[in-house]
């Protein structure tokens, strides 16, 4: 895969060129993934896919072992049948950890170097809570994880928050129906209460890297789109590997973008905003709605999404038709996606993706029904395949490539780093 970042490089037309550092930690970044991919490689191998000289091979792994993130492994059996060392992350020592901010509670996962999860803590959150007190109670439960995991290394925190995120400023400038989180420096806090260093990404685009990163058959589309379909709706874009952010950070934010110029007033500013329809708020809101017509639906008690999830999985005919109503809006917004980005893979995850099949056909119905027959036959849309939250796995993985970013003499440093000095 090592042509996606040269592919990326041909087509860009940047107004600065890429010094020796930049392009050292791009070579970095591809080894690292490769090594998540494979999970153990020789050194041979690494070149042979990534298409880089050996002896820049064995220098990144050089790196890798001295800064610990990576270990030798013993011998292993190459692709053309000879045995060599084999190197793989080290996931002895080594930990990351992902947290992750929702309407409704917040998520600490451990993390290893594969982004395999080792231990998570939920704690929910209550509609009444100030952002400061959530964030206290966040860090509470990030110090107790690090405690739990003292004989281990941590590298860093990733932190997931909902959209809008203007990125420039660091904090999160709306989240509907949980207002006083503007101005609440939430990476900040954390890295100086627990003095490790933290990274803020918004909780779609994470869910795309863990897509992008992690999981292997997403390997081989250029461009995905990770939907995180929840209590909001935010999209995550990697085109050629690269997570596409716009000026302020706020591309992918397909929740505020309209579906009907009429529609309900959005604390955003605009009108008739996608996540009105689409959003597991939505899902109650029209269980509220339609109960009258359905006198015997189980969720004529209870019409929270747990409720209406289960009554899904039981053939509810209420739970059923609001799931297609959902899908049928969600569908019809991504229909914007496609045309805009062209992506070659939707991947739908979140709350609303555990609605299942009725919801995922409901969706790629309402996408067919819109775009031109010659796009949808060569468009795949899919439910997120991980076991564990994708958001959480996805932003831990930012505090992994930190540490190709730190160890960036261009970037950890002031002024210009003296490139003789790098071997490439
Ligand atoms: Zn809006």
């Amino acid at each position: 895969m090592g042509d996606v970042v040269v592919e990326t490089y041909k087509v860009n037309r940047r107004k600065k060129g890429l010094n020796l550092n930049d392009i050292q930690e791009i070579n970095r970044g591809l080894i690292l993934w490769l090594l998540r991919r494979t999970r153990v490689s020789s050194r041979a191998d690494l070149s042979k896919t990534s298409g880089l000289k050996q002896a820049t091979i064995t220098n990144i792994i050089n790196d890798f072992i001295s800064w610990g993130i990576a270990t030798e492994t013993g011998s292993i059996e190459g692709s053309k049948g000879r045995r060599s060392i084999g190197v793989a992350l080290n996931t002895e020592t080594h930990r990351v950890m992902g947290v992750r901010l929702t309407r409704k509670f917040f998520t600490v996962g451990l993390f290893d170097l594969y982004g395999s999860q080792e231990s998570i803590l939920v704690e929910q959150i209550s509609p009444k809570e100030a952002g400061q007190v959530i964030v206290g109670r966040m860090i509470a439960a990030i110090r107790s994880v690090i405690s739990a995991a003292s004989n281990r290394l941590i590298l860093g925190i990733g932190v997931a928050i909902p959209g809008p995120y203007v990125r420039t400023e660091r904090t999160m400038t709306l989240m509907t129906e949980r207002p006083g989180w503007e101005g609440i420096a939430i990476d900040k806090e954390i890295a100086f209460a627990v003095g490790l260093p933290v990274y803020l990404e918004h909780d779609a685009k994470a869910g795309a890297l863990a897509e992008w990163w992690l999981a292997p058959e997403r390997q081989d589309h250029e461009t995905i789109a990770y939907i995180a379909a929840g209590q909001g709706i935010g999209a995550g874009i990697i085109i050629n590997g690269q997570l596409i952010r716009g000026a302020l950070g706020l591309a992918g934010e397909i929740g505020h973008v309209s579906i009907s110029f009429q529609g309900h007033k959005c604390a955003c500013g605009n009108r008739g905003c996608l996540e009105h329809y689409c959003s597991t708020l939505a899902l109650s809101r029209y269980a509220e709605e339609s109960i009258g017509d359905y006198p015997d639906s189980v969720l004529a008690a209870d019409r929270s999404f747990a409720a209406i999830l289960k009554a899904v999985q039981e053939g509810d005919e209420l739970a059923l038709a609001i799931t297609r109503k959902a899908a049928w809006f969600l569908g019809f917004g991504l229909v914007g996606l496609v045309n805009a980005y062209n992506p070659h893979l939707i991947v739908i995850g979140d709350e609303m993706s555990r609605l299942g099949q009725v919801f995922l056909d409901g969706v790629r119905q309402s996408v067919e029904e819109h775009v031109l027959p010659s796009v949808y036959r060569r468009l795949r849309i899919e439910i997120s395949s991980f076991d564990v939250d994708p958001v959480l796995v996805g932003v831990s993985t930012l505090a992994v490539e930190q540490v190709l970013y730190q160890n960036n003499p261009a970037k950890s440093v002031e002024g210009d780093a003296n490139e003789d000095d790098l071997d490439m």
